[in-house]
């Protein structure tokens, strides 16, 4: 979902040499293949999109694979970055590095302030040694190794698999579904009260591509709207949407996960950013992406 964005953006704005190898051309978990890929193609400028992800389900029944396969990922990447002389490299880390009692809006400095939620405590974990890892080669080597914390994304090519996605796929789906079949119910995970902030991926790709032209700090920075919403207001808002009239149904059995992470966002605005895909707009235009090349 992340990359494909930032190709859209990449080749809307007349790029052409864009180096884009999809997992079967290149298995990032695989070092010799990295190296070789580095130094055969010697690209100047790097970013890591690339992640094993999901949602609060598959984050907490696997963190083996959520822990192993990122930093297996990202040492690679960063490394044969460093070695072949990639010029700048941009990170993407995520808003759940930050303590699950942090204050809110989350700032920067939150970072390692307090304990992690424990259901993507793996992925977090992963994520901060990556970004431990970009300033290290900052500080020890003077490369310009960036990081970025994107909130909680959504859009075009996300992951609508009920097991693993995040909450707004699952739910445009669950929604979509309900409707087709004429239920009168639809189930939605914890009790609705946690409140999560969301971004279009289009507004993610048009921040990273302003950071990588003005930004050069260790220093990590949030992406996000700076508004949120609760789990309750996001399911109605697809319900209204979708067009599906039924009624929601709290599934308790499933776990909330952090209360709040809304991310200050004081930091890239004063660099002049802002996104441009309010919620609702961009969960129709999500909604006829998923129509036209998932729905079933
Ligand atoms: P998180 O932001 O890391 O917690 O990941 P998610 O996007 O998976 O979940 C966000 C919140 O939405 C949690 O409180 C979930 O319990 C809730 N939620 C409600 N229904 C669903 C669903 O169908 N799928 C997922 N993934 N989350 C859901």
């Amino acid at each position: 979902m992340v990359g494909s964005a930032f190709m859209r953006q990449l080749e809307a704005e007349g790029f052409t040499n864009l180096l884009k190898p999809d997992r079967f051309q290149l298995d990032l978990m695989k070092e010799d293949a990295v190296l070789q890929f580095f130094f055969e193609k010697r690209p100047t400028i790097v970013i890591l999109a690339a992640a094993k992800v999901g949602g609060i389900k598959a984050n907490n029944d696997y963190p083996v694979e959520f822990l192993l396969d990122n930093l297996r990922i990202q040492n690679n990447v960063i490394r044969c970055a460093f070695q072949s002389g990639v010029r700048k490299l941009l990170f993407l880390g995520s808003s759940c590095i930050y303590p699950k009692f942090a204050p809110q809006p989350i700032p920067e400095s939150a970072l390692l302030s307090g304990p992690l939620e424990t259901t993507n405590e793996a992925y977090a974990i992963a994520k901060i040694a990556g970004i431990k890892l970009c300033q290290a080669y900052m500080r020890e080597y003077g490369v310009n190794f960036i990081s970025v914390m994107p909130t909680n994304l959504y859009g075009p090519n996300d992951n609508f698999d009920l097991e693993t996605s995040h909450v707004l796929a699952a739910l445009l789906r669950k929604a979509h579904e309900a409707k087709k079949r004429n239920e009168k119910q639809l189930v939605v995970w914890g009790t609705g009260k946690p409140r999560r902030e969301f971004l279009h991926v289009d507004d993610l790709a048009s921040a990273c591509l302003l950071l990588l032209e003005k930004y050069d700090s260790p220093e990590i920075i949030n992406i996000g709207c700076g508004e949120d919403v609760t789990i309750r207001e996001l399911a109605e808002l697809i319900c209204d949407v979708v067009g599906f009239d039924g009624e929601l149904v709290w599934d308790n059995t499933k776990p909330d996960g952090t209360p709040r992470k809304l991310l200050d966002v004081t930091r890239i605005r004063a660099l002049g950013w802002q996104p441009t895909i309010p919620l609702r707009k961009g969960i129709a235009q999500t909604y006829e992406w998923f129509l036209a090349n998932r729905a079933q």
